[in-house]
């Protein structure tokens, strides 16, 4: 049998990707294997993402208890001062933080119930011959006429065809922590720099904290580095952990958090979308809200079969990579106590090539 579409990866930008092209009346087939992790970091949904979930009839998934609305986001950047991140009041409702696996299990399973195929196996080997892709994973090969590439920063079908960028090196080292105590802790996000990078730590709706530290893979320290003794290294984090006795739990983990992206996002008999199409630093908490955005762009012009919807999906994602650049710079350049410490250092520098 050949599927007319084929959706590769099962993060939040192939679940979006499956559940938007079966809405639309085509049954995708959705090639994923089932998440391996017991958590995965990235839980602050911006608040632009609900009329994308609204959208997807996802919205109500929100309300669930096992996430908490993001009403006091502090962070100390720039000074030693903790500022409210958000001042002002979202039209939208608050962003979210959210527990990022039952998320992704509720849209998956939304998806499979609208009528995308799953299979739950990576793709090994791919390759297209006279119009078609030819998808082999362990026990099937599964033949496609085109294929949405969400496999994430790997971007399988689109590093193949198209060049991928590479902003910086930044990597998070992150870890959960407990507490036994039993106050309830006050439900905060907090942010704060020091000279090797930046922190950021969360209260999850069941009151585990993550904990994530990102730096430069490439500096000296980082690598060996132990999470919560560098917790000492900061003001308000350390603070905070220790007034509410929280202790980490379970390994420190390492991932790739710089910002990348494919030019262009599409090509013969293929798209990219999520983090295949563009990555972003943590900090835009701008991640998810692109892979909902992304999912829903391609799918819609796929379904209506309309190729310049495809190549205005493929522009605007270019020209908000860009504006997006341009903002984080202006983030970066706005911490000056550690201008000459590598890790700023360099986001200055940048900074002033693109002004
Ligand atoms: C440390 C960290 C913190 C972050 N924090 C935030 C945040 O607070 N807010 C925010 O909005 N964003 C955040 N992000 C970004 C956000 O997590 C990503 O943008 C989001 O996960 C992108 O979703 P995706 O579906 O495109 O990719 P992914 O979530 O990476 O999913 C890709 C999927 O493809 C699968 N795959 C890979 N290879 C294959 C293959 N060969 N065959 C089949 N499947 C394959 C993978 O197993 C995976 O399931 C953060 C990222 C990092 C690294």
């Amino acid at each position: 049998m050949i599927h007319p579409v084929a959706v590769l990866g099962g993060g939040i930008a192939g679940a979006a990707a499956a559940l938007r092209l079966a809405q639309g009346g085509i049954r995708p087939v959705w090639i994923a294997q089932n998440r391996q992790d017991a958590f995965k970091p990235g839980e602050h949904l911006s608040a632009a993402a609900t009329p994308l979930l609204k959208t997807l009839g996802s919205d109500a998934m929100l309300r669930s208890e096992v996430h908490r609305h993001a009403h006091s986001t502090y962070s100390a950047w720039g000074s030693d001062t903790l500022v409210e991140r958000n001042a002002i009041i979202h039209l939208e409702g608050p962003p979210t933080v959210l527990d990022r696996g039952a998320f992704e299990d509720a849209l998956t399973a939304q998806a499979i119930a609208a009528g995308a195929l799953r299979i739950d196996q990576d793709v090994g080997d791919l390759r297209i011959a006279d119009g078609l892709w030819h998808l082999d994973t362990r026990e099937n090969r599964i033949e496609a006429g085109f294929v949405f590439d969400a496999t994430g920063r790997k971007a399988i079908v689109a590093s193949k065809f198209a060049t991928r960028f590479q902003a910086d090196k930044l990597s998070c080292q992150y870890a959960l922590f407990t507490s036994a105590d039993q106050d309830r802790p006050r439900p905060v996000t907090l942010i704060e720099t020091e000279a090797r990078g930046w922190w950021y730590m969360s209260v999850l709706a069941d009151q585990r904290v993550i904990v994530n530290f990102y730096s430069d893979a490439d500096l000296p320290g980082f690598a060996n580095a132990e999470l919560e003794e560098n917790t000492q290294q900061t003001k308000a984090i350390s603070a905070y952990l220790s007034d509410y006795g929280y202790k980490i739990s379970g390994k420190t983990k390492r991932i790739t958090a710089n910002s990348s992206w494919i030019a262009p996002a599409i090509g013969e008999g293929w798209v990219a979308i999520g983090d295949a199409s563009a990555a972003f630093d943590p900090l835009s908490s701008h991640g998810m809200t692109t892979a909902l955005w992304s999912a829903i762009q391609a799918a819609d012009a796929f379904v209506a079969k309309d190729r310049s919807r495809m190549f205005a999906y493929a522009d605007n994602l270019a020209k908000g990579v860009e504006d997006y650049r341009t903002a984080l710079h202006r983030v970066y350049a706005s911490e000056k106590r550690w201008a000459n410490c590598p890790f700023w250092a360099r986001r200055i520098e940048a900074s002033t090539k693109t002004d």
